[in-house]
């Protein structure tokens, strides 16, 4: 991945985030606080615009601002996950050009951070299996989104969603489906 083509990628995301903040929101609501859409939208857009005033001159820069500026910027339990992902992912980066290693080592340090296996209805359930698709060549857009709608049927154990217990049953999680539109853009960037 060459610093421009990670630019472009977090570019469409932000993009992707803000056409969709509505959408991410009305997910979080019957299973949260409805406050998803509005915080990632604020997060992203923030970072965008930290980059293109710092214009950070590699792969290891973009992503270490990224990671501060959704830290401090996208607030609630996403906030700190999503920047400890990009943390993660800033610090594989000065030790390899791999795509999965890199994703890896942010998928490390959301569940560090979080806690969350696979199957508690979160963020790390679109993660997971994107990165194993990604390692087995076989990731397309379509899977992507699977793996964010195959969260309507897990019960929730982590997060707000986890207060509802059963009735977190049904609904897609809102943090699986931002995380989606991170790897549909992704892949749609070229990286
Ligand atoms: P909050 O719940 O504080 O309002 P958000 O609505 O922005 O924060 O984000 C909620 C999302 O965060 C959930 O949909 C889920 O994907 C993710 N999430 C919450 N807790 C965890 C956790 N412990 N590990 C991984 N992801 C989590
Ligand atoms: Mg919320
Ligand atoms: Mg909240």
């Amino acid at each position: 991945m060459t610093n421009e083509q990670l630019k472009q990628w977090l570019q469409l995301f932000t993009d992707k985030v803000v056409e969709n903040k509505q959408y991410l929101s009305d997910l979080d609501t019957p299973i949260g606080d409805g406050d998803h859409g509005a915080n990632m939208a604020r997060g992203t857009t923030e970072m965008m615009k930290a980059i293109e005033e710092k214009n950070p001159e590699t792969v290891t820069d973009t992503l270490k601002l990224s990671a501060m500026t959704l830290i401090s910027k996208v607030g609630g339990a996403s906030g700190p996950l999503y920047g400890s992902a990009f943390m993660g992912m800033t610090k594989a980066s000065m030790k390899t050009e791999d795509l999965v290693e890199i994703l890896e080592a942010g998928l490390a340090d959301i569940q560090k951070r979080g806690k969350a296996e696979i199957g508690e209805k979160t963020m790390v359930d679109t993660w997971a299996p994107t990165i194993e698709g990604l390692k087995n060549n076989e990731l397309t857009i379509e899977k992507v989104q699977s793996f964010s709608e195959a969260t309507k049927d897990i019960k929730a154990s982590k997060g707000r969603a986890s207060y509802l217990g059963e009735r977190s049953l049904g609904h897609i999680d809102p943090g699986s489906m931002s995380s989606a539109y991170l790897f549909e853009t992704m892949i749609k960037a070229g990286v």
